[in-house]
Formats: C-alpha cells, structure tokens, sequence
C-alpha cells in the first residue's frame, strides 16, 4: 500500500490545524512554534502506520477517525481507542510499536502530524500544551480501560453500533464511508457476523449503504442498540466530543431492544 500523502505549509495550516480539538486549545504563540514542523497526511481507508515509511510523529486528527490497533502473535487484530477530531495518537509511538500496537485509517481521514523529537520540544517548553497533553493521556487511560469491559462484556451487536455511532459523531452530518471488513476489524470479529448485524440494522432504517459505504440514517435510533459505553466515552471527553443533538433516545436505559439475528 503506498504512503498516504503528505503537504505542508501554506496559510490555511494553522487553520487546519485548529480542526483539532486539542490544537484548538494551544496559545497561538506555542501553535506558531509548532506550525514549521507541522504536515498533514492524508489516509485512506485501512492504512496502518506501522506499514508506511514514515517518520515517527504524534497525529492530530483533523477529518475522519484512526483506531489504535492491537495486533496479536497469532495475526488476529482488534481496534481499541477511536480518534477523531477531540484527540491525538502515537505520543508513545516506541511503546505502542513494542506491544504490537499500530494506528489505522478507518475510512478516509487527514492529521496533522508533528515529528515526535520535536513535539516533545515544545513540550517541555509550554505548559498549556504539557496541560493539554496530560489530561488526554487521562481520558485515553480510561478509555483502554472502558474498551476492556465494553469487548469482554458486551455484545457485538451493542459494540457495533457504539463504534458506528462513534464514526458518524467524529465523520459529522455526512455518510460514513466505511467497508464492513474495517467494522469487522476494529471489533476484531469475522466480516460475516458484521455483515448480519448491518443488515438487521438497515432492515430497521438505522443504517443505509452496502459492502463499502455506510451512512448512519438514524442515530438516535441506533443509540438504542449502543451498549452504554458510547454514552460514557461521550461523558468522558465532554465539550471535546463533536458536537451532535442529543434527544431522548440517547439518555436510554443500558441496553435497548435486541435484535433477532439468524444464525448469529
Ligand atoms: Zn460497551
């Protein structure tokens, strides 16, 4: 698979960087520091850092969501922490690489990415941007940890429509374009039961699209079928989660109705 591509510069790099959540936050004298090392790398659909040739760097998401990875001995997989535009990724890039940990492009996506040697530069150098860092680590500790109850405990139809919701919350009011493989993949299931599980849910106008599109028509629909981790995660990032309307359906009990799947 080739590298995705990269640009620099240009007078709208500051602005773009600003799509992120955290970047948003930085002083604009600290952003200024960073914005000549600053690149935005345009992922496709499936693309996993630990193959592309590039330097070690921290990855702001500016469009689109990427799924922290962990690759097993064996060659299964499973996505854990998604991150959109609230969040960033590879900041351990060395500890994540030894626990066979890698980033993914879930659909297309765009960040903005600072080296690493230099992001730490500035690090030591701005503690709005040492605050900001902090209290992502926290919400990334908590969220492995929430992901860990949430794959041992709960369903696959539940986690599939947490992860669509994620997707559609962070892809904004558009369709999600997104194979059923890359579901398959983050949830670390067989395509088959990713398969049955969609066509419940577009049977039940939740969803719509086939093989590799999906867009979610009824979010608040969907957010029945959501196990309650998807709430949590919104609770968890607050004002940094990507704004969508909240109704009724989304303050639901635990679980909602299930879905009847034949030979799931
Ligand atoms: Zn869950």
């Amino acid at each position: 698979m080739p590298n995705p591509d990269l640009s620099r510069g240009g007078a709208s790099l500051l602005r773009r960087a600003r799509q992120n959540h955290i970047l948003a936050q930085v002083p604009g004298e600290e952003l200024a520091v960073l914005e000549p090392h600053m690149s935005v790398v345009r992922w496709q659909a499936g693309q996993d850092l630990a193959s592309l040739d590039l330097p070690r760097g921290v990855y702001f998401p500016i469009s689109g969501v990427v799924s922290v990875m962990v690759n097993m001995d064996d060659g299964r997989a499973l996505g854990t922490r998604l991150i959109g535009s609230e969040g960033m990724g590879g900041l351990f890039a060395d500890a994540m690489q030894g626990a066979g940990m890698s980033l993914k492009a879930i659909g297309f996506a765009e960040t903005v990415t600072v080296p690493t040697d230099m992001f730490f530069r500035t690090l030591g150098k701005s503690a709005a941007l040492s605050r900001l860092v902090a209290d992502e680590v926290a919400r990334a500790t908590a969220t492995y940890a929430i992901l860990a109850g949430c794959n041992h405990f709960h369903s696959v139809e539940a986690r599939s429509a947490r992860v669509l919701l994620e997707l559609h919350d962070r892809t904004g009011q558009g369709p999600v374009r997104i194979t059923q493989q890359l579901i398959a993949d983050v949830l670390g299931v067989r395509r088959g039961s990713v398969t049955s599980i969609m066509k419940a849910f577009r049977a039940r106008d939740l969803v719509a699209g086939r093989r590799n599109e999906l867009a979610v028509v009824d979010p608040d629909g969907l957010a029945r079928f959501a196990c309650n981790c998807y709430a949590t995660l919104r609770s968890l990032h607050g004002t940094l989660w990507p704004r969508r309307e909240t109704s009724a359906a989304m303050q639901a009990p635990q679980y909602g109705p299930s879905i009847s799947l034949a030979g799931f």
